[in-house]
């Protein structure tokens, strides 16, 4: 397992990489990447300017075959968070595109340019210089920061190599496959997933740069197989599939459509479905975990779940009282917690949050889920955020957000708990009401909230409705819920 990529280190002539008009072959990109390797080989932790970029997939890949830990850094970030992480990651120097300007922590560092121009075929690959061991970290990369101050995560050469290799198993993922790519580069799931994943399989990515439907379908109709995305992408998908029969044609032609980062609202799965005749499927990580669960490719429509455990992952759910929860009962929520070979070392510098976050050598991943009779986990929301306890009753957040989403004047919603004398906590519902062209009037309160509870309980009934002109959400698209309720 030593090597992460065997087509680079095999020199092959196929694509890998293609951003916008520019790309590289396996054999091309050991030899920018084998290049600058040398000159990293040896050093210590390195900052990485995390465009979305050919140059940015260079830069990883070359410390990565370094052994240098990378972190890889978000080009939109504010200043204090990108001094936080500078300070607590103490790169010794910074990979950058050419001519890209950075902001002042990291333009005092020694720079680094990423050559990344074609080099012509016949040049053979540079030697590429040893891969480390399994433990070695090898990214270092900032959680998306929902709950609260992004933590920096210490992956290991091992955690990736599984995770993307259990995806392997569970999507029948191939060197044929062809990604297309729309995601930032400096999280898990476009960074991994996005990037690592296509070159460890020795497929190709083909990155769109910023996201758009007419990209997507484009690509899609070219020679993509795979799409990988966000719930707000989806989104956007589903209402334009259902206008545009290119978008759903195209749609209809991948062999895969997979969401993640948050929850997808069943509003969303179901368009998809009827305009393409495909069905999304859903995996559950999370930074310090990478990959935990998925629907497989060859299994059973499971929609609305995650899926089942990925090969070599342990999963288990944990009742309030400490009890894991007995296989078979599909009615008890438990927290998720994971163990496996997926698992990151530790927090950066933080020994308390590090050993906080274990119970035994499960990591609690405060994500909330039931299990049905299948085996198929059911994600209710977050401990800290997404679980609300009002008139005696535990209820998830996300299955209001779900009957809010299938009322025709919403387009968005998040469900929040706001303390409460009488009931411990309020059911408080965010709303972006439906505008555009066939938009009717705008809903009352008081019929949404009505609407909620014809569809489920009474006890579910918001008894608050706000209306916004947006929801607040980070990079990822995540609805930031410590946001609303400041
Ligand atoms: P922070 O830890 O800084 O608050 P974050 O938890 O959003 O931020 P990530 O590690 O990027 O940072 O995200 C992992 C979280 O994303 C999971 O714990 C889970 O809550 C959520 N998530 C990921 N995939 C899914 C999914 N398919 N369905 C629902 N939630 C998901
Ligand atoms: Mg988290």
């Amino acid at each position: 397992m030593n090597v992460l990529f065997p087509a680079l280190r095999d020199g092959s002539p196929a694509p890998a990489l293609r951003f916008g008009d520019r790309a590289l072959s396996y054999r091309q990109l050991a030899s920018v990447a084998g290049a600058l390797a040398e000159r990293l080989a040896g050093g210590s932790r390195i900052a990485i300017w995390a465009t979305p970029t050919l140059e940015t997939s260079v830069g990883v890949v070359a410390a990565l075959l370094a052994g240098v830990a990378a972190v890889p850094v978000n080009p939109k970030i504010g200043e204090s968070e990108l001094a936080h992480i500078v300070a607590d990651s103490a790169p010794s120097l910074v990979l950058a595109e050419p001519g890209a300007a950075l902001p002042d922590a990291l333009a005092a560092l020694p720079r680094i340019d990423i050559e990344a121009a074609e080099p012509p075929e016949e040049t053979g690959p540079a030697p590429l210089p040893l891969e480390p061991g399994d433990e070695a970290p090898a990214l270092i990369v900032y959680t998306s920061g929902t709950t609260g101050p992004p933590k920096g995560v210490v992956l290991p050469r091992r955690a990736i190599a599984h995770t993307l290799d259990a995806l392997e198993d569970a999507w029948q993922w191939t060197a044929d496959d062809v990604l297309v790519h729309a995601l930032p580069l400096f999280h898990v799931h476009g960074l991994i997933l996005g990037i690592l994943g296509p070159l460890r399989r020795g497929g190709s990515v083909h990155h769109v740069g910023r996201f758009s439907t007419d990209a997507v379908a484009r690509e899609l109709l070219a020679d993509g197989t795979m799409l990988f995305g966000v719930p707000t992408m989806y989104h956007r998908l589903a209402v334009e599939a259902g206008r545009h029969p290119e978008l759903a044609k195209a749609l209809s032609r991948a062999r895969l459509l997979v969401s993640g980062s948050a929850a997808l609202p069943l509003t969303d799965h179901e368009r998809i479905a009827a305009a393409s005749g495909r069905r999304v499927i859903e995996r559950y990580g999370m930074t310090e975990t990478l990959m935990n669960t998925s629907v497989r490719a060859d299994g059973p429509d499971a929609t609305g779940t995650v899926g089942v455990p990925l090969p070599g992952v342990y999963v288990r759910l944990v009742d309030d009282a400490g009890r894991a929860v007995e296989a078979g009962d599909d009615e008890t929520v438990g927290e998720i917690q994971v163990r496996g070979p997926n698992l990151f070392v530790e927090y950066l510098n933080r020994p308390d949050a590090t050993a906080a976050a274990f119970d035994g050598g499960w990591f609690r991943t405060g994500d909330m889920a039931l299990r049905d009779a299948s085996g198929n986990y059911r994600i209710v929301g977050r401990k800290a955020t997404d679980l609300i306890k009002s008139g005696g009753y535990k209820i998830g957040a996300g299955e209001i957000e779900n009957a809010l989403l299938a009322h025709p004047s919403v387009a968005e919603a998040a469900v929040t708990g706001e303390p409460d004398e009488d009931l411990g906590e309020r059911i408080v519902a965010w709303i972006v009401a439906e505008s555009g062209p066939d938009a009717g009037p705008p809903p009352s309160g008081e019929e949404l909230a009505d609407h909620v509870a014809r569809q489920l309980a009474p006890h579910k009934r918001p008894r608050t409705v706000h209306f916004l002109d947006a929801l607040p959400r980070n990079d990822m698209g995540k609805i930031m819920k410590r946001a609303l309720r400041a």
